[in-house]
């Protein structure tokens, strides 16, 4: 077996980075194969909700980990919403991550390698996207992703001021649910060359945060929510469905006014704010 990248500091890079990294074993020993896979489906589900606007048809993709050798992830041309469990393919993380290294790949040598890495013969092949996917879920406190492309968010990521505008935060659940910042990646290729931009931002974010990110905004292109548990996804997901929809909304009265660091700062540590951050995510 071919040996693990260490993408990330697994530990000591700060006081919630090492607290998440303890979850992240906890939850280990809570989850066997079965629930993660159902979890994940009804996670899916959740996220493919068209009405809820986060995606339409084919779009959007969810993995889940199952240990340090496995994960699910969604298979190419199947729908989030209706997602049955064949159309989540169980594949061999070491082998996706060996794709992060080495030479650029061509769009059949990133499916052939998807098609030797998953676990067992399937209907479906893993998605393009599987890539980035086995990068987030090698990050401490990371057991399930969720990539979207919700109109309200797209709607900020296809504009010119996109980066500007989410830099700082609005509103304090904002703070909550999806952490004192967004992680911004700008345009590129899916595949391999979208997953080492991914990677990169996440490095840069934690040198930044000493913090991991609970969500990623890729310019022209959508979300990325990273969760410990399944929930913890769908909560960041529709929390910053409507922080798109409230920034975009301040564009009629002069534009956003940003809470002050100090305030966001204490937020984001407040344990009365981690209390409620279980209540919204109920668990
Ligand atoms: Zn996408």
């Amino acid at each position: 077996m071919a040996s693990m990248p260490s993408p990330v500091p697994r530990a000591g890079e700060g006081r919630i980075y090492r607290a998440e990294a303890r979850s992240n074993m906890a939850y280990d020993q809570r989850l066997g194969r079965e629930e993660v896979l159902q979890q994940l489906i009804e996670m899916s589900h959740w996220l493919g909700v068209e009405s809820r606007g986060l995606v339409i048809l084919g779009e959007g993709n969810t993995s889940a980990r199952v240990s340090d050798e496995t994960f699910f992830v969604k298979a190419s041309g199947t729908c989030l919403g209706t997602i049955a469990p064949e159309g989540l393919v169980e594949v061999n993380a070491p082998k996706v991550l060996q794709m992060l290294e080495g030479p650029e790949l061509t769009d059949d040598q990133i499916k052939a390698n998807l098609k030797d890495a998953m676990v067992s013969e399937g209907k479906y092949l893993p998605s393009i996207e599987t890539v980035f996917h086995a990068y987030l879920l090698t990050i401490p406190g990371v057991n399930f992703v969720g990539h979207t492309h919700p109109v309200s968010v797209l709607g900020i990521l296809c504009s010119h001021q996109w980066r500007e505008v989410t830099k700082e935060r609005i509103f304090p659940d904002e703070i909550v649910c999806c952490g004192i910042a967004p992680a911004h990646l700008e345009y590129h290729d899916p595949g391999v060359s979208l997953a080492r931009a991914v990677r990169q931002a996440v490095e840069d974010y934690i040198k930044q945060y000493q913090t991991r990110p609970k969500a990623i905004l890729m310019q022209n292109h959508g979300l990325i929510a990273l969760g410990t548990t399944a929930r913890e996804v769908e909560s960041i997901t529709q929390m910053w469905d409507k922080t798109a929809k409230v920034l975009t909304a301040t564009h009629a009265f002069g534009g956003p006014y940003y809470m002050a660091g100090k305030y966001v700062d204490r937020i984001y540590t407040r344990p009365d704010e981690e209390q409620r951050k279980k209540l919204i995510e109920g668990h």
